[in-house]
């Protein structure tokens, strides 16, 4: 049994990570002092407080750790669950690190967590409980515009993030850049159009730009292109159901959706936004009608497909289950979702893993956009909206001029459009996604790494390295 073992064989989330990293370092020639530094979590803030819930006292745990701080501010999300531990949060803010460095937004890596279970507590208790996680972390310094931005993440969303915005600004009154202390917030309260369902277009264009490369399809037995795959996505949240989605509107089929209580199966498709509906109107998925229920959750992830996507949490595809995987694509929109056993047997299988530390990187890239945005009190587009429809309509004009052909109106209202703010996030986005990918696959063509998830890493670690190399080692 290897060092990083636990007693049944497992390997501790942190130790996931730092495997998957010494892999990636077999590619790499840099003294071992620094990799130590890249690899080890810079600071952990793991805290108690309390909280009155009703009549009595709760006493509440909850962490923040900043992987790194070869950038500042650290960024990463705030996740709300019964699971939350030291370990989680370590290796979620690790993930941070090499995911910010691989779509070359400037922060160091961090993530927070509450280990409270949101299902079960009235949003009075949750708003409360926030707040005062964000008071603990404004006394410690582990919260600000350039200290430590946080974001949403598994059971959190705008709400929460608004709250920590509100109590940082009361306790830091007059404070310019307020707003840019926490990222994912509501339009309305300084956020940015798009974030929202930022994460999971960032999956839909990564695994896009993956079906289009000819080698890669072919290598899997599948045809080139988006429509007509078969896609099964486990987690109908935030990510998973912007990414189903996106999926359906572009022509793939959805042919299973995986919650807690149970998946739904159909082979000819599943509409995604009447399942969401049925999820809102029902508190469940199951029962979808022209759907079959799956009772066993975890079985849906074994059923015959072209692309799998794990978007709810960690862990899910381990050693036991493995080998039932009849996916050929497995995008990582959840942290972590395959364990490093789990990682070997696919990879022996042949199945393309699109990882985590590329795949879902679109929160974080857009939350980028939205604290720029903040810290310039400037909606994007604002400045030069107008100026390019004026431009535009000049054009026109000259075009009909010297075509002596009137242009329709369908036409022109497309062409005279000036960006707006969505329209800028998205494709600042999808160029972020496109980008990330062929960086990941040049680099695996060039240096013959066997997956994209040990290359995504070397890419990631030499960035870093030329970082910590021009900023130098404080003596
Ligand atoms: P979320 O809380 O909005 O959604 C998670 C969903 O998973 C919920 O609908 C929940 O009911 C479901 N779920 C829980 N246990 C399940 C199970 N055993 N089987 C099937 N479904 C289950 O969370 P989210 O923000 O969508 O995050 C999902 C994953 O994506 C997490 O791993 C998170 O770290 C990662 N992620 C999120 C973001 C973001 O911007 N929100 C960014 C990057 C990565």
């Amino acid at each position: 049994m290897s060092k990083n073992q636990n007693k049944t064989g497992s390997y501790g989330f942190f130790n996931c990570i730092e495997k998957n990293f010494d892999k990636a370092a077999q590619f790499i020639s840099i003294e071992k002092g620094l990799l130590e530094q890249i690899k080890a979590c810079n600071s952990v803030y793991r805290m108690h407080f309390p909280v009155k819930i009703g009549k009595e006292i709760k006493v509440i745990e909850a962490y923040r750790v900043q992987h790194s701080h070869h950038k500042l501010p650290c960024k990463g999300g705030i996740r709300y669950s019964m699971k939350v531990n030291q370990d989680e949060i370590m290796t979620l803010a690790a993930l941070m690190t090499y995911k910010c460095a691989i779509v070359d937004v400037p922060f160091g890596g961090a993530k927070g967590g509450i280990k409270i279970d949101p299902q079960t507590i009235s949003s009075e208790n949750i708003e409360k409980i926030t707040r005062r996680y964000t008071s603990e972390l404004i006394k410690k310094n582990f919260i600000g515009p350039g200290i430590d931005v946080p974001a949403p993440d598994y059971g959190t969303g705008e709400r929460e993030m608004s709250w920590i915005f509100d109590t940082f600004l009361s306790l830091r009154s007059g404070d310019v850049d307020a707003l840019a202390c926490v990222t994912g917030k509501p339009v309305s309260q300084g956020g940015v159009r798009g974030r929202k369902e930022a994460t999971g277009l960032g999956v839909f264009y990564g695994i896009r730009e993956l079906c289009h490369v000819k080698e890669d399809m072919y290598s899997v037995g599948l045809d080139v292109g988006l429509v007509g795959k078969k896609i099964i996505i486990q987690g109908l949240g935030n990510v998973g159901y912007h990414a189903a989605s996106f999926f359906h509107e572009s022509g793939a089929i959805i042919i299973a959706l995986a919650e807690r209580e149970g998946a739904i199966y159909n082979k000819k498709g599943l509409n995604v936004s009447k399942v969401f509906l049925h999820l809102k109107n029902n508190g469940s998925i199951l029962n979808f009608p022209e759907a079959k229920n799956i009772k066993n959750t975890e079985k849906a992830l074994e059923l015959e497909c072209d692309i799998l996507i794990p978007a709810a949490l960690e862990n899910v595809i381990h050693k036991n289950n493995a080998n039932r995987i009849k996916a050929k694509i497995i995008g990582e929109a959840a942290n972590g979702p395959i364990t490093p056993e789990a990682d070997e047997i696919l990879d022996k299988k042949g199945v393309i893993i699109v990882p985590d530390i590329y795949l879902n990187a679109g929160g974080v890239t857009v939350s980028y956009f939205e604290w720029l945005k903040n810290l310039s009190h400037v909606r994007y587009g604002r400045m030069e909206k107008k100026f390019r429809e004026n431009v535009n309509a000049e054009f026109l004009k000259v075009i009909e001029t010297v075509c002596k052909k009137p242009i329709s109106i369908e036409e022109k209202k497309m062409i005279l459009r000036g960006p707006r703010e969505i329209d800028l996030v998205r494709s600042g986005l999808e160029d972020t996604m496109i980008n990330g990918f062929h960086k990941i696959c040049d680099l695996k063509k060039s240096l013959k790494i066997e997956n994209m998830r040990t290359a995504a890493f070397v890419l990631s670690i030499n960035k870093i390295i030329d970082s910590y190399e021009r900023l130098g080692i404080f003596p």
